[in-house]
């Protein structure tokens, strides 16, 4: 039995990691820390069974140590973060400040409670992310453990920092500490501002699909609930003090996700005549194909080219690997998307936010 403090479990892949820990694992307390920026939504914890939920800033360090000492935490997962790379070129500082600040409290916050005050067995896990190790070569070896970090972006270069501050906290005081760098998720709960969820909401608004430069950016799609699976084994099985890299092994270039997205809505409207009356804008309505939406914008400033992940030390330490490949978690995605209509439109025209106060009257 262990008592988690899931920190940034309002986001969308702390939130699907809150619902995957509290299935298999029914007798642990988890409790959220989450400060509901405009990423948090406590709707993505609906159906969670006694999950506690706190809501504050990964800085307030002083909350983080009474949650630590009053809930009895044992394990601490870290998935706060400002998670955007096309925000942290407009307003980087958010990301140092969260990201690398924020992640440096919670480290103060754990060594003092866990080897100052109550010496138990604990454990600190820190989610990141590959693109700390900057951009590859069409031929180069995919990213591993031991690649050197070359951030390129000021998002990787802020989630660089904290995983170097998670390393030494381990180094220097002995704070038992995991890291996982995971490549691009998706899956259900997704802010649409990523990719997917946009494109996929765009497509079914018959608004254009914007493809940055040459759209042949290469990345490894991972399913959340995949990702989830692998935090899970390095929480229980991986070696105090290593990292470990996670991906799905399926490299696809942005073009080719975009038109798997394309002919995944041109079948779901074929499949089901209540699309078109849900969408009347949708070109798979009007019986045009959806690729017809898709227009070239300008590239991303400093646009990293692959992304690839060796999984092997996962894999070979820990017994990992994907349940699912692209097209199936692709299309149980779609599928989300279509049956959660709700869920999107309250992000789309703000009232999320006002989910707490029509659940529970307390905000
Ligand atoms: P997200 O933006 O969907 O969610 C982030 C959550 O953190 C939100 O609930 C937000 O309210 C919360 N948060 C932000 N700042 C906070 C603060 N100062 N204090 C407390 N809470 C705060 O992000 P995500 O996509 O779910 O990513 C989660 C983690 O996984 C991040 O650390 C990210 O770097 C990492 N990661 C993401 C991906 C991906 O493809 N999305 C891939 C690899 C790693």
């Amino acid at each position: 039995m262990a008592n988690l403090l899931v920190t940034g479990g309002a986001g969308f892949i702390g939130a699907n990691f809150v619902h995957y820990w509290r299935v298999r694992h029914p007798g642990d307390s988890i409790t959220v820390l989450d400060a509901l920026t405009y990423a948090g939504n406590r709707a993505n914890l609906a159906g969670a069974n006694a999950v506690g939920f706190v809501e504050a800033d990964i800085r307030d360090q002083g909350t983080v140590e009474s949650l630590l000492r009053e809930q009895n935490i044992d394990t601490l997962v870290h998935f706060a973060a400002e998670s955007h790379v096309d925000r942290s070129i407009h307003g980087p500082d958010a990301f140092i400040d969260t990201n690398v600040l924020g992640t440096h409290s919670l480290l103060k916050a754990a060594r003092a409670v866990w080897l100052g005050e109550t010496r138990k067995p604990h454990r600190f896990h820190h989610v990141s992310t590959d693109e700390v190790y900057g951009s590859l070569g069409a031929d180069d070896p995919a990213f591993s453990e031991t690649t050197p970090y070359a951030p390129n972006s000021p998002y990787s270069a802020s989630k660089a920092a904290s995983d170097h501050l998670v390393r030494a906290y381990h180094h220097t005081y002995g704070l038992d500490v995991t890291t996982s760098n995971c490549s691009n998720n998706y899956g259900p709960y997704q802010f649409p501002e990523k990719l997917i969820p946009l494109f996929l909401i765009n497509a079914l608004h018959g608004r254009s699909l914007p493809i940055y430069g040459d759209g042949m950016n290469v990345r490894d799609w991972l399913h959340v609930e995949d990702h989830c699976r692998g935090i899970e084994l390095v929480i229980q099985k991986g070696r105090v003090g290593e990292t470990y890299c996670i991906g799905g092994g399926e490299e696809l270039a942005n073009l080719t996700v975009i038109d798997t997205l394309c002919a995944a809505v041109d079948a779901a409207f074929a499949q089901d005549a209540s699309l078109k009356v849900r969408y009347p804008n949708a070109p798979a309505a009007q019986g045009k194909p959806t690729d017809s939406l898709k227009t070239w914008v300008k590239d991303r400033p400093g646009h990293d080219r692959r992304y690839a992940i060796d999984e092997r030390k996962i894999r070979d330490e820990l017994g990992y690997a994907p349940a699912r490949d692209f097209a199936t978690g692709f299309a149980a995605t779609l599928r989300w998307y279509i049956d959660n209509e709700p869920w999107w439109q309250a992000i789309l025209d703000g009232s999320y936010r006002d989910w707490v106060a029509t659940n529970y009257g307390d905000r």
